[in-house]
């Protein structure tokens, strides 16, 4: 945080620096659009293969094959989830919160994509549906979907509660999930677990601080957030124990409600009348030589 009482002077030209037009980091303009007409149209031909629910405090894992796509959906209560998504296949290639926020900005909608890391660096899910799309920016500058924060976990709350033991944060509740579907040792999944698409949490940076703020999530039973798979992927959803994220989270204390996923499965035949000669998304072009002689 800044300080509140700068032990520096401002320099002679300081108005003038703080002046300078800011610039886009990494303008996204060169990027291909997803083609949002065509999957809208290949997701009548889709149909249900699979349904699994986060309960509340907890989380669930979920496989979806390239070409098809997978709805997160409100159920009973106003609730945020922690998504993480994994290669199927190679599960060390994990969902880049970071990269993604740069190049989509602090909170995802309709067309942005969630970028895996380096060095694939490609997408791995693009949002095709986002029924609280019309929440927008609100007058403080939060908003839904973020990909600012990390996931809840417990040894930021054992630190910050003064060495408390919480085992439900996002966290946990994803270590779990992940080591139940894929038969490895909680340790092991833990290494997999990573920072989040915060699903339906409502999130900004406080003006005055610049801090990571919450408050209560818009969402309500029977909205959703849709996406179109762009590789196979593992996806993991905890119901987060801070419920729709108003007061508190890394306890018991907040009502929290179950999250339902549902994957709908695509016909190879619709997928080729729909996106043609269409493969999944292929690993990042970047020789990776680094310079290096
Ligand atoms: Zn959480």
């Amino acid at each position: 945080m800044k300080v509140d009482n700068p032990e520096h002077p401002k320099p002679a030209d300081a108005n003038a620096r703080l002046a300078v037009t800011p610039v886009v980091c990494y303008p996204a303009d060169s990027l291909v659009p997803p083609p949002l007409v065509q999957y809208r149209q290949l997701r009548q031909s889709a149909s249900k293969s699979l349904e699994v629910t986060a309960a509340p405090r907890d989380a669930c894992c979920f496989e979806v094959k390239a070409g098809s796509f997978f709805r997160i959906t409100c159920v009973e209560g106003s609730q945020v989830g922690d998504l993480n998504l994994w290669n199927l296949h190679d599960p060390g290639e994990r969902f880049y919160s970071g990269k993604t926020r740069a190049l989509h900005g602090t909170h995802l909608s309709t067309g942005d994509r969630m970028w895996s890391g380096f060095p694939a660096m490609r997408p791995m899910a693009t949002i095709t549906e986002d029924t609280l799309d019309w929440y927008g920016f609100d007058e403080y500058g939060g908003s839904v979907h973020d990909v600012i924060g990390t996931r809840c976990d417990p040894y930021t709350h054992h630190l910050l509660s003064g060495g408390d033991h919480y085992h439900y944060c996002c966290h946990s509740n994803l270590t779990r999930a992940f080591s139940a579907h894929r038969g490895t040792s909680p340790a092991e999944a833990e290494s997999y677990v990573h920072d989040v698409l915060n699903v339906f949490m409502c999130t900004g940076f406080s003006r005055e601080s610049g801090q990571y703020f919450m408050k209560a999530s818009p969402v309500r039973p029977g909205d959703y957030i849709e996406f179109f798979a762009d590789i196979d992927l593992l996806g993991g959803l905890s119901a987060c124990p801070g419920g729709d994220c108003s007061e508190i989270h890394s306890s018991d204390k907040a009502n929290c409600y179950p999250l339902l996923v549902e994957v709908f499965e695509t016909p190879a035949a619709a997928l080729a009348d729909c996106l043609g000669d269409w493969n999944p998304a292929t690993a990042n072009g970047y020789d990776r030589s680094h310079g290096a002689t």
